[in-house]
């Protein structure tokens, strides 16, 4: 099997090449790198067997919003009769931040780049696709556990991004209900790293969000923690996510491309999370046991966009996919800081 993996230089596409190559599958690569370093490739490498790799794996650096380097890309595989079965469409914008200012970028990159894809995916013939979408959909409610026909109303352009691919995907499988095989995963809060301590998160700049921040103060490149309120209808007043060990995410790609080959056709929206809430002091709390590290914070006020409890109802994955996450909150923090102990600077 041969799987084009965009974005696949990135936190989450690192891990899943990795688990893929493991598995045998060719891997093809295509990246911009504009949010990831080169060095993850080295990572991965290192990790595996150079040689093995060398006929594994394929590096593409381009651009999603580039039809021309997609449809060279199928081409090229059918010329080699090693054509792509199944996408893997990871490559895209996420920070919700970034996508208010600059919302244009984030419909080009984002939407543009699915269309374009689809559009080559649809003229070489490769009609299985497994795309990273998010639980940001599901906007400002805290209706818990939240399953996937939860109401969506995104509050912010990198939300209303996914929304709208995830039309597209309806409206085409609707065009032609015997021919495309897409699994859409609506990830809640993936965290960790791979256990190794090769690849793992490396943000760019200070990071948005909680777990990358934590193991930044617990390595001395950030001072404090500020928390987001106490002030939340939560047990402890603070807020409660659902964090997924990167891993178990991974695997649920895995899962995804086992089923989309069992079948015929199907659109399918799956949310990808543990299934569980835990608040940022059960966060600090676990991180400062398992790791022995003190993690200073101070309360600040609540942050703009946020919502008191958002956690995945994921009976939908475990029934259709067979899949269920296997680790723990421990695991996460173990994996999370023997990253960034190994690699206090990320990949630079
Ligand atoms: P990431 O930024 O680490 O990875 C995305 C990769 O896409 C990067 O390597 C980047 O260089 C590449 N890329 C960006 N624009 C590109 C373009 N125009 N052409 C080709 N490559 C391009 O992000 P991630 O955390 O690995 O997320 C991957 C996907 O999962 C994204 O689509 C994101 O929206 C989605 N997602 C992530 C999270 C999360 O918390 N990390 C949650 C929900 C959904
Ligand atoms: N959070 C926090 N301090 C930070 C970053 C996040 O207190 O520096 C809180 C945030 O308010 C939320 C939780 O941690 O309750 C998870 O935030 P994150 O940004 O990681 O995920 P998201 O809110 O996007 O699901």
């Amino acid at each position: 099997m041969r799987v084009l993996l965009t974005g696949g230089s990135g936190f989450i596409g690192s891990h899943i090449a990795l688990l893929l190559l493991e598995r045998g599958i060719d891997v093809v690569i295509l990246d911009s790198f504009t949010n990831s370093s080169p060095n993850v490739i080295n990572r991965i490498n290192t990790y595996l067997d150079n040689k093995y790799l060398k006929y594994k794996l394929e590096i593409i650096n381009g651009d999603i919003r580039d039809k021309k380097t997609l449809d060279k890309i199928f081409f090229d595989s059918i010329k080699a009769h090693k054509s792509i079965d199944i996408v893997i469409h990871l490559a895209g914008l996420k920070s919700v931040s970034e996508s208010v200012v600059n919302p244009l970028l984030y419909w080009d990159v984002n939407v543009l780049g699915t269309l374009n894809l689809l559009l080559s995916m649809k003229e070489y013939e490769c009609f299985s696709l497994v795309f990273s979408s998010s639980a940001t959909i599901y906007g400002l409610s805290d209706l818990v556990p939240m399953a996937e026909d939860h109401n969506i109303s995104p509050i912010n352009p990198y939300g209303k991004t996914k929304v709208a691919i995830e039309s597209m995907f309806y409206d085409l499988c609707n065009s032609n209900i015997n021919l495309w095989k897409i699994c859409s995963l609506r990830y809640f809060n993936p965290v960790g790293a791979h256990p190794s301590g090769l690849i793992g998160e490396d943000p760019i700049g200070i990071p948005n969000n909680l777990f990358p921040f934590l193991t930044q103060v617990a390595i001395g490149r950030q001072k404090t923690l500020k928390i987001f309120g106490d002030d939340w209808d939560t047990e402890d007043g603070s807020g409660i996510r659902d964090y997924i060990h990167i891993i178990d995410l991974a695997e649920g790609h895995l899962a995804s491309i086992d089923y989309l080959n069992s079948i015929d056709s199907c659109l399918e929206f799956i949310n990808l999370g543990s299934g569980k809430g835990y608040s940022v002091f059960q966060i600090i709390n676990q991180f400062e046991s398992s790791t022995g590290c003190q993690i200073p914070f101070s309360i600040e006020s609540r942050r703009d966009g946020d919502v008191a409890k958002c956690y995945a109802d994921i009976s939908k994955a475990k029934t259709l996919l067979g899949w269920s996450p296997k680790r723990s909150l421990e695991e996460i923090c173990l994996d999370g800081w023997n990253w960034q102990m190994k690699n206090p600077n990320g990949y630079s």
